[in-house]
């Protein structure tokens, strides 16, 4: 059987539904050996709407810490799903610094001031092949800054389901040796199965450009519900172990150690 973990999840701390407990929950009922927390964080301090508030990172820390020693039937992990900026990097390191954390996520959600994910208008009247190669890029910028453990749902901009017309397989291999050459893993999200898009991130045509690369790969649900904690996963380690994967990567005092499947 699979070691499942599940470290992209999203409690009231950010743009959740429940609280942690839930999620803990959820994740014994699946059997899961870890579930990790990484709620949202923009390190300019905006966008409380789905953010966290950064006075109340450390009652969430706090929280989770907590869960981590109460519970003996699951690992439970301390994340972060930060927001790369570009002019942001000394608040974002003094964030990653700042509490125990067991792994951070980096994700790639604005590409100037708009985001790309919040509904379809960003695409309207725009090349589509240009926003491709500035959201990869940016995406391969974030990896190596050496702020995050995990590159969040890497493909994002494909949410909306507007296509570029140009081959983009090139744009997946600089994407793989980038995580590679900077040493980052990637998730495999399940949660664009839930989006316009419905299937995950990143595009399963491109999976076995990081698995030559050996780029350690971990499946996350992106939950923001406990009922999506370990949502499609078997699907997801089928994909994965089809693409040449047999190993997954797992995280604790973000030191990453690989698991095989
Ligand atoms: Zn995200
Ligand atoms: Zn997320």
């Amino acid at each position: 059987m699979t070691y499942g973990t599940d470290y992209h999840l999203h409690t009231v701390y950010s743009d959740g539904k429940r609280e942690p407990e839930a999620y803990i929950e959820a994740a014994l009922s699946l059997k899961l050996k870890e579930i990790g927390f990484s709620d949202h964080l923009n390190p300019s301090g905006g966008d409380l709407k789905w953010c966290m508030d950064h006075e109340k990172l450390p009652e969430y820390a706090e929280h989770i810490l907590r869960l981590k020693r109460e519970h003996k039937d699951i690992a439970v992990r301390l994340g972060l799903e930060v927001d790369y900026l570009p002019g942001r990097e000394k608040e974002t390191e003094r964030i990653i610094n700042s509490l125990p954390f067991d792994y951070i996520i980096g994700s790639v959600h604005y590409l100037g001031d708009e985001t790309v994910d919040l509904g379809p208008e960003f695409y309207l009247g725009k090349d589509i092949d240009e926003i491709y190669e500035n959201y990869f890029n940016l995406v391969c910028e974030a990896a190596s800054t050496g702020f995050f453990d995990i590159m969040g749902h890497p493909d994002l901009v494909r949410i909306h389901r507007f296509r570029p017309e140009a081959d983009i397989t090139h744009l997946y291999g600089m994407m793989a040796s980038a995580f590679a050459i900077h040493d980052v893993a990637f998730e495999l999200n399940t949660n664009g199965r839930n989006k316009p898009l419905h299937d995950f991130y990143p595009d399963r045509k491109y999976l076995h450009l990081f698995a030559e690369q050996g780029v350690p790969v971990c499946v996350n649900s992106d939950g923001h519900f406990p009922e999506r904690t370990g949502q499609y996963f078997s699907e997801a380690y089928d994909l994965l172990k089809r693409a040449g994967y047999r190993e997954m990567a797992v995280f604790s005092g973000r030191e990453r150690y690989m698991i095989p499947f």
